[in-house]
C-alpha cells in the first residue's frame, strides 16, 4: 500500500498512539480537582505547550477546538469584526462564513492578490477580518501571509490564518508573520481527528463559539478532548522536530513530478512556478476524469485524491482550480498527490507507472 494523501489525514506515529492510550487510561475530567483530574489537566496542559512551540507563542494563547472548522468558525463569527474578507480559495469553513463579493482572488499560479485585498480593505473599512490560509490543501502554494497580515493592519483589520497544511512543512511563526489568529488542525500532522486549535495573539480574545462551560479559559465550552488533545500534543512536537528534514519529502515530490512530466509531457502540474509546500502536487492528466484515476490508482493499492472531493467522496468541481482560472474540462482530470516521510521512490515509481498507462489507454 502507498499512502499519498497526507494532506487529506496524516498517519500516527506510534508515540501518538501510545500517548493516545495513556489519556484513556487516565480516565479523569480536567476539570476536577482531585488527582485524578489533575492528572488529566496535565496532560491537556502538557499538550497545550507543545501546540503553542509549534507556532511559536506560549500556551495560554491555544484553545483546543473540536477540529480545524470549528476554529476556523471561531475566528471569523466570534472575533469583534463583523465582516470577513478571504482569499477565493480558503476552505468551505471559511468560505462558508464570509460574503461572495468579499473574496480575494489570486493568480493563475494560485496565489492570493495582494493589491486586490488592498482594494476590498479600501472599500469595507477597518470592521474586517482578513484570512488568508497558510499553505492551499490543493494545491499545496503557499501564501504571502506576512505582506496580507501588514496590509490587513496597516487597513486597521485584525488578520486570520489557516495554517492547517502548513504545519510541520513549513515555519510558521505567528509573531514573526504577524498572525493574530491561526487555526491548526490536529490529523493533517498525525495526531488524532476531531481535534485541532484556534491560537491567538498575546492579549487578544474572541467571544466563544461553543457556549455552556467555562473550560479553555471560558473560551471554549465542553469537557476537553484529552486523549484527542494528548495525541496532538505529540504530533506537535514530532511535527515540529521533523520540519528541518522536508527536504526529503520535497526530493521525492520533484522525482515525481519529473518523471510524470517525462512520461506524459501534456501532463500539467499545478503552481509548478511558484514556491509550494514540500510534499503536494496538483497534476492533470488530460483527457482522463479523477475518478478513473483515482479508482485504477487504488486498485494498484496507491491512495490518492481527486483535487476537490467533497464530503460525500464525490469528485466535485474544484473552487481553487476555478479560482485559478483553470478549465472546467482540465480541472476534472486533476489529482491531488500529498506525500509524508514514510513514502519511498519505489512508491513513486508504481505510480508513475499506473498512472502514465492511463493516458495510454485513454489515447
Ligand atoms: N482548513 C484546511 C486548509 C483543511 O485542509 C482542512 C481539512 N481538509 C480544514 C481546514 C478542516 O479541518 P478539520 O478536519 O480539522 O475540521
Amino acid at each position: 500500500m502507498a499512502y499519498f494523501d497526507h494532506n487529506a489525514s496524516a498517519p500516527s506515529s506510534p508515540k501518538v498512539r501510545e500517548a493516545v492510550t495513556a489519556a484513556l487510561c487516565d480516565y479523569g475530567n480536567p476539570s476536577s480537582v482531585h488527582a485524578v483530574g489533575r492528572a488529566a489537566r496535565n496532560c491537556v496542559e502538557e499538550a497545550r505547550e507543545e501546540v503553542a512551540a509549534l507556532v511559536g507563542t506560549t500556551a495560554e494563547n491555544v484553545i483546543f477546538t473540536s477540529g480545524a472548522t470549528e476554529a476556523n468558525n471561531q475566528a471569523l463569527r466570534c472575533c469583534d469584526r463583523p465582516q470577513v474578507v478571504a482569499s477565493a480559495i480558503e476552505h468551505p469553513s471559511v468560505l462558508e462564513v464570509s460574503p461572495e463579493d468579499a473574496r480575494i482572488p489570486v493568480s493563475a499560479d494560485g496565489v492570493t492578490d495582494l493589491d486586490a485585498l488592498s482594494e476590498l480593505l479600501k472599500r469595507r473599512g477597518p470592521f474586517v477580518v482578513v484570512s488568508v490560509m497558510a499553505a492551499n490543501n490543493e494545491s499545496g502554494v503557499i501564501q504571502p501571509v506576512k505582506d496580507a497580515a501588514e496590509r490587513a493592519h496597516a487597513a486597521g483589520a485584525l488578520f486570520h490564518c489557516d495554517a492547517v497544511q502548513a504545519m510541520g512543512r513549513i515555519p510558521f511563526d505567528m509573531k514573526r508573520l504577524g498572525v493574530d489568529m491561526a487555526t491548526i488542525s490536529a490529523h493533517k500532522l498525525g495526531g488524532p481527528k476531531g481535534v485541532g486549535a484556534l491560537v491567538l495573539a498575546d492579549g487578544l480574545e474572541t467571544e466563544p463559539f461553543m457556549r455552556g462551560g467555562g473550560q479553555e479559559r471560558k473560551r471554549r465550552g465542553g469537557t476537553e478532548n484529552v486523549p484527542g488533545i494528548a495525541g496532538f500534543g505529540v504530533a506537535a512536537r514530532e511535527a515540529r522536530e521533523r520540519r528541518p528534514s522536508i527536504g526529503w519529502v520535497a526530493n521525492l515530490i520533484g522525482i515525481l513530478e519529473r518523471h510524470a512530466e517525462a512520461a506524459v509531457p501534456e501532463a500539467v502540474i499545478f503552481g509548478e512556478d511558484v514556491p509550494r509546500i514540500a510534499n503536494t502536487s496538483l497534476i492533470a492528466l488530460p483527457d482522463v476524469d479523477a475518478e478513473t484515476q483515482i479508482m485504477a490508482l487504488d486498485l494498484a493499492g496507491i491512495s490518492v485524491s481527486a483535487g476537490a472531493a467533497c464530503s460525500s467522496g464525490k469528485v466535485g468541481e474544484s473552487h481553487v482550480l476555478a479560482a485559478m482560472g483553470v478549465k472546467k474540462e482540465l480541472g476534472r482530470c486533476a489529482i491531488r498527490i500529498s506525500l509524508g516521510f514514510e513514502n519511498t521512490v519505489e512508491e513513486v515509481d508504481k505510480f508513475i507507472e499506473i498512472w502514465s498507462g492511463l493516458k495510454k489507454k485513454a489515447s
